[in-house]
């Protein structure tokens, strides 16, 4: 069964139908890339999956059981947005821990963390402190836990941005354009590294680019959006040798 069924969801802002009927199943662990021209609802379906904005029709499952009405807090979904969203006047792990201390403040159970990710670390887990610190170690940002967002690099508020949303053990990361905001080097550097985070993870991965470059080179597949609708979704080969519609040819760029 697909980890993450998305369900003919359409949403209308006013009287402009900005996603027009989009259904795609995501298996437990896929690395699913949506890719389109600025405007045609990525971030829209994103915030949709996540809880965040509310579909005007469709559904959304997970494991089978439909999230409908469940708030963002609850889908056990990690969003990373393309600005990051720090909070400046918390310490990089004082914002790590903000999931965990919401989760705590809003009376829910802690998921036991990490512990599908690193063997053993279940029975480990304990604080706040050790859940933020094992994060951190994956990201290798261990020793930036004490420095506030603005003494860091692009590239480490990233690695914070990322630290936040592993924190909670997502069944799945939703990442909006997380690169956009890095230099064309450090870009390519990353672009390896959330790919890497990936595979040792083994969790599900939303990616959204307006990069196809970006997309072919990461994606287990690539779905290709326009004017609020999937044109075509396959693995990045496919797409770009076999491309269905010729607007698909022309947004990835493949040969003529
Ligand atoms: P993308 O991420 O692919 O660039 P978006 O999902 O941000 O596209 O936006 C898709 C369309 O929906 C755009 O035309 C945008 O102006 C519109 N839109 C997005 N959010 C809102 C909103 N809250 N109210 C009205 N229109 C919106
Ligand atoms: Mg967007």
């Amino acid at each position: 069964m697909a980890e993450l069924s998305i369900e003919n969801i359409a949403k209308r802002f006013g009287e402009t139908e900005v996603l027009k009927g989009i259904s795609i199943d995501i298996s437990d662990g896929e690395f699913v890339s949506l890719v389109g021209p600025s405007g045609c609802g990525k971030s829209t379906l994103l915030r949709i999956i996540a809880g965040l904005e509310e579909q005007s029709s469709g559904d959304i499952r997970i494991s089978g059981q439909s999230v409908a009405g469940q708030r963002a807090a609850d889908r056990n979904l990690s969003m990373v947005f393309q600005s990051y969203a720090l909070y400046p006047h918390l310490s990089v792990g004082e914002n790590i821990a903000v999931p965990l201390k919401m989760r705590r403040m809003t009376g829910l159970q802690r998921l036991p963390l990490l512990g599908n990710i690193m063997p053993g670390a279940r029975e480990a887990r304990g604080t706040i402190e050790q859940d933020v610190s094992h994060a951190a170690q994956i990201l290798e940002i261990g020793h930036l836990l004490d420095r506030k967002p603005g003494q860091l690099s692009g590239g480490q508020r990233q690695r914070v941005a990322l630290g936040r949303a592993l924190v909670r053990n997502p069944a799945a990361f939703l990442l909006d354009e997380p690169l956009s905001n890095l230099d064309a080097k450090l870009r390519v550097q990353t672009r390896a590294e959330i790919a890497q985070l990936h595979r040792q993870l083994d969790a599900t991965f939303i990616y959204v680019t307006h990069d196809q470059v970006e997309a072919m080179t990461m994606s287990d597949r690539i779905a290709v959006m326009m004017g609020g609708r999937i044109l075509q979704c396959a693995a990045p080969d496919v797409v770009y040798e076999d491309p269905d519609r010729i607007e698909v040819a022309e947004f990835i760029g493949s040969p003529k």
